[in-house]
């Protein structure tokens, strides 16, 4: 079966992130994981590692405190389920 959905993207401003990992708790389907490198900051960012799970909830981009998180939908693409 084909489906339509939105191309997602994520992009987090390393720089701004405090490392609070509310988004990595929030995001229900657990798209974020803990890097393993420092920001400039000293803080360990999340990165998005299962991007594919991504609903497009915004959930991340609303709650980060920081204003580190952008959620980008872009055209339907079309996916095999
Ligand atoms: S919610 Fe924002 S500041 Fe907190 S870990 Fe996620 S991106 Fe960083
Ligand atoms: S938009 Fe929703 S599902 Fe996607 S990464 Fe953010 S919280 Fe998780």
């Amino acid at each position: 079966m084909i489906r339509e959905k939105d191309k997602i993207e994520i992009y987090i401003d390393e720089g701004l992130c405090k490392g609070c990992d509310i988004c990595i708790e929030l995001c229900r389907p657990g798209v974020f994981v803990k890097s393993e490198k420092l920001n400039s900051r000293g803080y360990y960012v999340p990165v998005p590692a299962s991007m594919n799970k991504c609903t497009g909830c915004m959930i991340c981009e609303l709650i980060c405190p920081e204003l580190a998180v952008i959620i980008k939908k872009n055209e339907l693409v079309k996916e095999v389920v």
